[in-house]
């Protein structure tokens, strides 16, 4: 049977899953997204990434049809008719199809798009030995200019980013922000371990908040590790004991290069090996 995709009330084959050339999430980028897991059969934090949704969506005064209730029961049954269990899952909201001019408010209908598929996942390899990243020179979005909070269906300039990794041989690319500070990666948050702590740049370092990082670190407050929010640059990476990406499809994946110098002694460290144990058994647990 044909995958089946959710466009806006209906489901249909993925096939004839579209929609029209006039939408302004085409044309212009103009909508919001998010990216699930579910394990199990159980969508992995499902509230917190509505909530993200309804945000992102707020930020753009784009207004989603029907509630996080009736979004929360199309995913289940979206999963539920493709059969999968342990899926990604891709809501995406465009501002619906309107003229060619850029005004949103002549586009009628924001379309909803629910696919689910089999998740794509990097090389056990990596979870193994840990990843190498190298430092983009495209930079975050300004946050005046776009902000990294709303995940729009803009991504061009982490997309120019991931190619600049893909360039240089690697799968995931850091990403600075516009005072030179570290960032995130083009699709995964980034933290460091220095002295036994925790790091990771703040949400106004001009970030996605991430919903695997929120989750890494209630994980690492629960297990006693101490945590901070704090801006750092490459220097701290250059010289900390450890380093780790989180994301909803990559989880928790170690960092053991970046720009081919090696971090910490080069394997992955004790607490991101504790925190990768943590997450899956949190991740079985609640699925
Ligand atoms: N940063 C960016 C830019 C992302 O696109 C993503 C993935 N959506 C993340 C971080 C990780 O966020 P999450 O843990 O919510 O998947």
């Amino acid at each position: 049977m044909a995958l089946q995709v959710y466009i806006s009330g209906n489901w249909v084959d993925r096939e004839d899953a579209k929609i029209s050339v006039f939408d302004h999430g085409l044309l212009y980028g103009d909508g919001v997204f998010e990216g699930m897991r579910s394990y199990s059969g159980k969508v992995f934090q499902l509230q917190e990434h509505l909530d993200r949704l309804w945000e992102s969506a707020r930020a753009i005064q784009l207004q989603i049809p029907g509630s996080k209730e009736e979004m929360a029961t199309a995913v289940k049954e979206t999963l539920r008719r493709n059969d999968l269990a342990d899926a990604y899952v891709r809501l995406v909201v465009t501002r619906g199809s309107g003229t060619l001019g850029l005004d949103p408010n002549r586009c009628c209908n924001p379309e909803v798009i629910i696919i689910t598929d089999k998740i794509a996942l990097y090389p056990q390899e990596y979870y193994e030995k840990g990843l190498e990243l190298i430092t983009a020179a495209t930079i975050r979005n300004h946050p005046a200019a776009l902000s990294p909070r709303i995940k729009s269906l803009n991504y061009l300039n982490n997309i120019l980013a991931k190619m600049e990794g893909a360039r240089a041989g690697c799968v995931e690319a850091l990403m600075l922000n516009h005072k030179g500070e570290v960032a995130e990666c083009t699709g995964d948050n980034i933290f460091i371990v220095r002295r036994g702590s925790l790091l990771t740049p703040p949400i106004d370092a001009g970030i996605l908040e991430g919903i695997t990082r929120n989750v890494v670190l209630e994980l690492a407050r629960q297990q006693a590790i101490p945590v901070a929010e704090i801006a750092f640059t490459r220097h701290d990476i250059f010289i900390a004991q450890e380093c780790f990406l989180t994301g909803s499809a990559a989880e928790v994946i170690p960092v053991v290069k970046l720009d081919d110098r090696m971090i910490g002694d080069g394997v992955p460290g004790p607490i991101t090996l504790r925190l990768i144990k943590a997450f899956a058994a949190l991740v079985h647990s609640t699925g």
